[in-house]
């Protein structure tokens, strides 16, 4: 368990006005720089969606995002996930939305009540086989898919809960070896073979742009990925035609990422302040 989580209840509710008003602005702000960005890059308004990096923050600052026009979320952590997922999908029907997979899987009923708008719950962090089961419940999408292991893994639970989950597969661009992602040459390979299981729909790829000063190498990061995710869609690949994703862009790097052809950018410190805890 991670040291913060300790420290916060990740589950509170309770947010003051000036935090929320906070938020707000943060939200404002960020959607202020998508719209430039997609007129800078010619791009339809509207054609990225803003996931919201919700790590370390608690359930009422998440949805003082939500309030303020955050339509997707992501988490790091399964045990977060764990650890907000009821509260989140309690103040999301509040607001008449439906949350992650209970929009998918009516697990409450809630396939029925299709009319109720969807807010996307991603996850965006790394996931160890044994947590797969416990985020399942509560997300419609795992964007840190970088083995063909894990992947079968995480298709054999969803077929034995006869869902289908979204997946997209993440690849590490800038070959750091501090991240996660697949290495860039194996990408279509990987992506073929996601195809053809059973219990998964690959949507997109996914990287984390290179932690460097120069402009050049973070966009050239990006365009890889766009390529990439062109080729795969180009195959015609049992599995791939809904390839189109590309989950790229965070505070520092989501008009770069954007530029490139992101349909996702995910932002966290932007939105909600600097994290206290890392
Ligand atoms: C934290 C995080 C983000 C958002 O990062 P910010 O710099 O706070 O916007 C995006 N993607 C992943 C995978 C993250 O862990």
């Amino acid at each position: 368990m991670t040291a913060y989580m300790d420290r916060k209840d990740l589950s509170n509710t309770i947010i003051d006005a000036a935090r929320a008003r906070e938020i707000a602005d943060g939200v404002r702000r960020v959607l202020d720089r998508i719209a430039a960005a997609e007129s800078a890059a010619g791009r339809d308004a509207g054609s990225v969606r803003l996931l919201a990096a919700t790590k370390t923050r608690d359930v009422g600052e998440i949805m003082a995002a939500i309030d303020a026009g955050v339509r997707m979320i992501g988490e790091n952590r399964p045990q977060e996930v764990v650890a907000k997922a009821d509260g989140l999908r309690a103040g999301c029907a509040e607001r008449g939305f439906l949350l992650g997979a209970a929009a998918a899987d009516g697990g409450d009923g809630a396939v029925a009540d299709s009319a109720r708008p969807h807010i996307p719950f991603h996850l965006i962090g790394q996931l160890q086989s044994n947590k797969i089961g416990k985020v399942l419940p509560a997300v419609d999408a795992i964007e840190s898919v970088d083995s063909i292991d894990l992947a079968e893994k995480i298709a054999r639970r969803a077929v034995a809960r006869g869902i289908e989950v979204g997946v997209l597969l993440e690849v590490n661009e800038s070959g750091e070896a501090s991240k996660s992602g697949c290495d860039p040459s194996v990408a279509v390979a990987l992506a073929r073979r996601i195809g053809t299981l059973g219990g998964l729909r690959l949507q997109g790829l996914m990287t984390v742009g290179a932690h460097v000063d120069d402009e050049r190498t973070i966009r050239a990061g990006f365009a890889h990925l766009r390529r990439t995710r062109d080729q795969i869609l180009a195959s015609g690949a049992p599995g791939t035609c809904d390839c189109r994703e590309l989950s790229m862009g965070m505070t520092q790097d989501m008009e770069l990422a954007i530029a490139e052809g992101a349909t996702i950018v995910r932002v966290g410190t932007a939105i909600f302040g600097e994290r206290a805890y890392k």
